[in-house]
């Protein structure tokens, strides 16, 4: 397919806010692909030119890009700069540029042409790589139409964002084969064990949704990660899976490690949202180099500080200082880490996904080959007790509680790995506040208000976060929150907004008239929110059900909507991904729980 065709279809997608109708387009461009252009399309439409986990960057800011428009075009650079400013969109400031001199032949470049020259430009790192880079971008904007051009400059800069989640995509791989969005779960299953939408559209182009079967755990590309259901007794746990594994929640981060053994040893280690965040942990890849000795795996554990001098674990205010991009070497002796190996997910070309938890933690065990020394080594493995015992149980709890720590996790004995759900296989039993609600809830920023007063200076006064429901795959407001963030939070959350900050409210976004905010934020920064309770409102949308007016003409509220009571930022949570927040299903469970 040409680009042209596919800016033609993006333009659509641009137009439209209706998430139905972004994923017929979607459908309907998908169909016209081959298995090479559909896997190439996915990551452009993306803005990208690999998955999201994957290290590939274009590093070209806006002024390089500027630079390639004005060499491409022959104009002068301080009228592409006015019209820019004018403008304020650089696609479109090019767009209008092209249109000018449209006259002059353009080639009608293939999506592979152009997805192959911007690798080309993405990869050149050598002296002298950002004329390249330049040169190879004019290239393109001399060879494409204006439209294409529109959405080609805005691809390096990575604000395509045409406001469709990963699970639009999937469902559009569904409406592409059935005409309907029931083959979602299908396709949704693969993709957890292989989160690379490109991989995905790629197989079922080939081989169809048999072939989609045969989706199996690949190093080096993180599996989605599993989640824990809440309870909150002994008794529960026991009821619910019976005899279990108990194991201590460590208060860290989790890192999902892979290993390949070959001529040069390979590790990465990725987030609970999927990035590889390898470079942050020198430490942690030194250690599991000496203490893994296999040719290839996939396991998980949870990450601590450890303080070298006293021989304690340290509190998550302290681990997290080592999310950080410079200063890593000299934070890693302040504070190295240790890491709680917990989960086998793959070994030597098997797949464990499907193996009863009891016998996965078994061969994780017989992996790890340590010292004994904690001062020496990296890995530990997290004790275990298998009990079916209540008394038993609490008191395991209790221990955890007492020595700082955030709860337990008991784990069903036969349970599998589940990748990317929450399901009962694992449970946490936390901690309990004195609040209503026993637990955090994660949830998204969807946009914000300038601030009164005193928060002038910070340029934002309240924010709205809202839930997610992964029925409607939309985001659901449950609070707007404007108190309860130290000056420092205030500015970073500011300084993230300005980020992801665009134009109109995300087509994923279910909000009412009375919570719209002065500025739109695109689905990107997860925060965790404390509440005291949760209560009704008719104001917000999750939960809440609209039926026709006695006129027939407008909607009113029918169910109100759930909504936070005193919500405040406990943290970021920059290792969730949007839909990693809590979902609306939780919140209804909450809310029911609270009430008994
Ligand atoms: P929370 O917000 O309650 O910390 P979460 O939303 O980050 O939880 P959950 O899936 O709800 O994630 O809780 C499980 C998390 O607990 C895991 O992601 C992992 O990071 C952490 N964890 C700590 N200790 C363990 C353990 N022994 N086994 C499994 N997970 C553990």
């Amino acid at each position: 397919m040409k680009f042209s065709k596919l800016a033609y279809f993006v333009e659509q997608i641009e137009k439209t806010s209706s998430r139905l109708s972004i994923t017929h387009l979607l459908a309907e461009l998908f169909k016209k692909l081959d298995k090479e252009e559909i896997e190439k399309t996915v990551y452009l439409l993306q803005g990208r030119l690999a998955p999201l986990y994957s290290a590939i960057e274009f590093g070209m800011a806006e002024k390089m890009i500027g630079r390639s428009v004005v060499t491409a075009l022959s104009i002068d650079k301080k009228s592409f700069e006015n019209e820019f400013k004018k403008i304020g969109d650089l696609g479109k400031a090019t767009e209008y540029f092209k249109k000018q001199i449209s006259l002059l032949e353009h080639d009608d470049l293939s999506i592979l042409e152009v997805y192959d020259s911007l690798y080309k430009l993405a990869t050149a790192s050598k002296e002298g790589s950002q004329d390249v880079k330049v040169q190879i971008l004019a290239r393109l904007i001399g060879q494409l139409d204006s439209l294409s051009c529109r959405y080609l400059v805005r691809i390096p800069i990575g604000v395509l964002r045409l406001g469709f989640s990963d699970m639009t995509v999937l469902d559009a791989f569904s409406w592409m084969i059935r005409g309907d969005k029931s083959l979602r779960p299908q396709i949704e299953k693969a993709y957890h064990v292989r989160p690379d939408l490109g991989f995905i559209g790629k197989v079922i182009k080939s081989d169809g949704l048999a072939g989609l079967k045969n989706v199996r755990p690949h190093l080096f590309t993180p599996i989605l990660m599993m989640r824990a259901e809440r309870l909150s007794s002994a008794k529960e746990i026991l009821e619910k899976i019976g005899k279990c594994a108990v194991e201590s929640k460590y208060d860290g981060f989790r890192l999902q490690i892979h290993i390949k053994k070959s001529k040069v040893e390979e590790v990465r280690l990725y987030s609970r949202n999927l990035e590889d965040v390898s470079f942050m942990y020198p430490d942690i890849i030194a250690g599991v180099k000496k203490e893994i000795k296999v040719d290839e795996v996939i396991f998980e554990g949870e990450a601590i500080g450890f303080d070298p001098h006293s021989g304690n674990f340290l509190p998550f205010q302290e681990t997290v200082q080592r999310k950080r991009k410079y200063g890593i070497e000299e934070k890693a002796k302040e504070i190295p880490l240790k890491l709680f190996a917990f989960e086998l997910l793959f070994l030597d070309g098997k797949n464990y996904l499907e193996v009863p938890f009891i016998e996965r933690r078994k061969k994780l065990m017989s992996l790890i080959k340590t010292s004994g020394d904690i001062f020496k080594d990296v890995l530990i493995t997290a004790p275990e007790e298998i009990t079916e015992d209540e008394k038993k149980l609490e008191l395991l709890f209790d221990d955890a509680v007492s020595k700082g720590l955030e709860g337990i996790i008991a784990k069903k004995l036969n349970g599998v790995y589940k990748p990317g759900a929450r399901e009962w296989n694992w449970i946490k039993f936390k901690r309990s506040y004195s609040s209503k609600i026993d637990d955090t809830i994660d949830c998204l920023v969807m946009g914000y208000d300038y601030g009164k007063g005193k928060r002038t200076d910070f340029g934002i006064g309240a924010f709205l976060v809202g839930i997610f429901d992964e029925k409607q795959d939309k985001f659901l407001t449950v609070a707007k929150i404007g108190t309860g963030l130290s000056d420092v939070e205030w500015k970073e959350l500011k300084v993230k907004s300005e980020k992801s900050k665009v134009k109109s409210k995300p087509a994923l976004y279910d909000v009412d008239k009375m919570m719209e905010c002065d500025v739109w934020v695109s689905p990107l920064i997860v925060v965790e929110i404390k509440a005291d309770e949760i209560t009704k409102s008719p104001v917000h949308t999750a939960g809440r059900k609209l039926k026709a007016s006695k006129s027939g003409k407008a909607f009113e509220v029918d169910v109100p909507g759930f909504a936070l009571r005193f919500p405040r930022l406990q943290r970021f949570r920059d290792d969730k991904r949007p839909e990693d927040v809590t979902s609306l299903r939780e919140v209804k469970k909450m809310f029911i729980k609270q009430t008994k």
